[in-house]
């Protein structure tokens, strides 16, 4: 077999969609550590039907990818980062942390053992990675469970623009999806019930996604529901917003570093006022999914506000998206600590 072996897929056109590979990892803590920590090939998780995760959604996960490199290693993109946020989510939901160390060893564990289904340099398309905590074991009266399990699976998906970067349209919700003293800054389960209805009407409605307002007076822009909002001002400045219920990507303050310290642009967290979008010659949204996806319009109540344009991608997001897909890739050079490899060339 020769090295960095791939299975047959139709890389050009995969979605996002599960897959189940041959390999996950799984961890068990009980009695105050992690045990039997490991690769399975079982993709079923088993549980207590009291499992506080059913009934009372103690849960977190995180997500990320892991890219081909031209020479056939391959990348995982700053998984120090989601290591530390899946610990700050823990603590939140009062469940016990994943070192670092743990986790970023389960992430080399699972590509390296999943990797033929690492999709081939020059595709776009990537090796999804999808880590997860739940609180398990028989527990009903709502306090935190005593069992957990942690596990990490992953899934080839395919690039998220297939013809190239073409903006879509967002509609600002009349719902919240968080609260400012609540989970939003987690990425835990409860959050993303929350959304699904007001996702659901957005997409009925035509829509990408929702765009969520502060939820205190639904003036500002928070977040998109599962991206991070930014915008380009006209006098050239990255911009997104700062508030406690906007979940922490990793792409986006990416982007605040790269905007900064490659593009000499002015980049700040602040507020994002829905009547000021004028302000604004670009604006996208970012996480690891969405990569960048260029917003073209925004539905606020009855205006329809165009950015840069609803058929064409603006310049400094181009530009944005070029830098960190090739730094991902590998093709440009990495701030420091930035790459971490999973297999070697
Ligand atoms: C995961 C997530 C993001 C994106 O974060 P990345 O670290 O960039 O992938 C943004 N918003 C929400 C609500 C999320 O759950």
């Amino acid at each position: 077999m020769t090295k960095h072996q791939t299975v047959d897929l139709d890389w050009e056109n995969l979605g996002f969609e599960y897959m189940d590979l041959p390999y996950r990892y799984r961890a068990f803590w009980k009695d105050g550590a992690w045990h039997k920590a490991g690769l399975t090939e079982d993709s079923t998780v088993a549980m207590n039907e009291g499992s506080p995760v059913l009934h009372y959604g103690q849960a977190a996960f995180e997500g990320l990818k892991a890219y081909r490199c031209k020479d056939g290693s391959v990348n995982l993109f700053r998984p120090d980062q989601n290591a530390k946020r899946l610990q700050n989510s823990c603590k939140r939901l009062l469940m016990p942390e994943v070192p670092e160390e743990m986790f970023v060893d389960a992430l080399k564990q699972v590509v390296k053992a999943n990797e033929a289904y690492v999709p081939p340099y020059g595709t776009g398309a990537t090796l999804y990675l999808r880590p997860y905590i739940i609180g398990v074991g028989e527990n009903i009266g709502v306090h935190p469970a005593s069992e957990y399990i942690f596990s990490v699976f992953a899934m080839p998906v395919g690039s998220y623009f297939k013809g190239g970067m073409v903006p879509t349209n967002f509609v600002a919700s009349d719902y919240d999806r968080a609260a400012h003293k609540g989970t939003g800054a987690s990425k835990v389960g409860g959050n993303y019930a929350a959304s699904l209805y007001p996702g659901e009407k957005a997409h009925k409605a035509g829509f990408s996604d929702a765009i969520y307002l502060d939820p205190v007076e639904h003036r500002k822009i928070e977040e998109v529901g599962s991206a991070n909002f930014f915008g380009i001002t006209k006098d050239g400045k990255f911009v997104t917003p700062k508030s406690p219920s906007i979940l922490p990507s990793v792409t986006k303050y990416s982007l605040l570093y790269l905007a900064k310290e490659r593009f000499g642009m002015e980049a700040v967290e602040g507020d994002v006022y829905v009547d000021e979008l004028d302000n604004f010659a670009e604006a996208g949204a970012c996480g690891t999914a969405a990569v960048i996806s260029p917003i073209g319009g925004f539905q606020v109540g009855d205006d329809f506000h165009v950015f840069y344009s609803t058929t064409e991608v603006g310049p400094v997001t181009k530009k944005l998206y070029d830098e960190l897909v090739g730094i991902q890739f590998g093709d440009r050079p990495a701030p420091e600590g930035w790459i971490v490899k999973a297999v070697e060339a």
